[in-house]
């Protein structure tokens, strides 16, 4: 805003300037005009007087010189006259009255209406305006046959442009220039904007990052600490079997826990490009089949399926196996995720443009169309509000994006909010 100001105040000065500047110019302009249009008609009124010295009847010659415009004089003279004798008498007095301006002349006949004769005298500085001597015309005047007649001549000074409107013209010239600061001002305003919102977004994602991370591992700690403090406390020489329980829930949680920070640590590593695939021959069909067989549905208590629908017929692909299993595990553990129903997987493989497809469709909550261009960003989750049933860090996708773009291939998504997601991987083959 205050740029904005600086500008309209600085430039409203200008153009009050400018004005001024044009004012003052229109004033010397017309004083100019006004002095040229005197020395034209003295000149054009020697001229006459000349003419009229050579006829037989000199009559009144007031009124005779005309100024029709601020650069264009008439002249009736009454009688026949030799272009070149006129040509030659307008230099001369134009020279005397210090006129020093290109001219055009013409010679009209009333009774024709037409132009007898007419010509662009330029003006050069040492020949033209001198005074043109009998001997360089070779035109004297009593050659010239005089005749009383409906003539006159007329005299135009092409040069003599209008000074004060080229003036005005030029001051829209500041408005164009507030037009383009304006503009370039509120492209960086937008600019900047644009900027600040990303920044939120960005620490709001961070912010849920940081309580999802909290939270889960928080829960495995105090779980283990809790464990390990019966432990401590509890005598368990006569009962084996709590101890046993006991150690295997630190166990677990341990593993758990473990997990969760392999995990970020695996994307975090990512980051500094440090991702060093281990590529080997891989029958996508043989992983897909160890996966089910070791898939635990333990995320919920409603049970599960995984359906096979292996169709392609080449299967075999050159790829790091155990990242290929993390993205076949990642996408089945949100397939379970996210489903409130039974969760009914189906897994399907085909061959298309010379790659693998693999499709992994699930019966879940689905993805909204405004959050599907984003569930491969990094620390993504679809707001859910306040409800924090499902736990993840939004990881899970971005993973398996860039593993997948390792690869050559491509993943895509597509779905519907209450029926089911499909998330479709195409690699290339060996
Ligand atoms: P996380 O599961 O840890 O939140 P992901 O990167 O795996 O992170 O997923 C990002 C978001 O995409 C999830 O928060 C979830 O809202 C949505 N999502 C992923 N897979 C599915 C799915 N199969 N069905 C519905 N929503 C899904």
């Amino acid at each position: 805003m205050s740029i904005l100001f600086v500008q309209y105040y600085w430039i409203k000065k200008t153009i009050a300037t400018q004005v001024k500047e044009v004012a003052i110019q229109e004033k010397e302009d017309s004083l100019n005009i006004k002095q040229f249009s005197e020395q034209a008609h003295i000149a054009l009124r020697n001229v006459l007087q000349e003419i009229s010295s050579h006829a037989s009847d000199s009559s009144d010659l007031y009124g005779a010189v005309k100024q029709l415009r601020s650069n264009y004089f008439s002249v009736d003279i009454n009688e026949e006259l030799h272009p070149y004798y006129l040509e030659t008498l307008l230099k001369r007095e134009f020279y005397d009255q210090s006129i020093h301006q290109n001219f055009q002349y013409g010679i009209y006949d009333c009774f024709t209406d037409s132009i007898v004769f007419g010509n662009l005298i330029k003006f050069t500085k040492d020949s033209l305006y001198a005074p043109v001597s009998d001997t360089l015309t070779g035109i004297t005047s009593p050659q010239l046959s005089w005749k009383k007649d409906g003539h006159y001549f007329t005299v135009y000074f092409p040069d003599m442009v209008n000074k004060s409107m080229e003036a005005t013209e030029m001051l829209g010239s500041p408005w164009i220039f507030m037009v383009i600061i304006v503009s370039v001002v509120l492209l960086f305003f937008a600019f900047a904007v644009s900027i600040i919102v990303k920044q939120k977004r960005l620490s709001e994602v961070k912010t849920d990052f940081i309580n999802n991370m909290t939270h889960e591992l928080k829960t495995p700690i105090s779980t283990i600490a809790l464990s390990s403090d019966m432990l401590m406390r509890g005598d368990f020489s006569n009962d084996p079997e709590k101890l046993q329980r006991y150690a295997s829930i630190i166990f677990k949680e341990n593993k758990r826990l473990e997990n969760q920070v392999e995990r970020v640590l695996n994307v975090a590593k990512m980051d500094k490009e440090t991702l060093h695939l281990k590529k080997d021959g891989l029958n996508i069909h043989e992983l897909l089949e160890e996966v089910r067989e070791n898939f635990e549905f333990t995320q919920t208590d409603k049970g599960g399926d995984i359906q096979l629908d292996l169709q392609a017929s080449e299967a075999n692909i050159i790829a790091d196996p155990v990242h290929i299993s993390n993205v076949v595990y990642n996408l089945l553990d949100n397939a379970v995720k996210y489903c409130e129903v039974e969760p009914n997987i189906r897994v399907r493989t085909s061959n298309a443009d010379n790659g693998l497809l693999l499709e992994i469709s699930d019966n879940g909550i689905g993805i909204r169309r405004e959050n599907l261009k984003q569930i491969f960003d990094k620390f993504y989750r679809v707001p859910t509000g306040n409800i924090h049933n499902v736990k993840g860090f939004g990881l899970g996708l971005y993973y398996v994006k860039i593993i997948i773009e390792q690869h050559g291939g491509r993943v895509q998504v597509k779905s519907t909010p209450g029926k089911g997601t499909v998330f479709t991987i195409w690699l290339p083959l060996k």
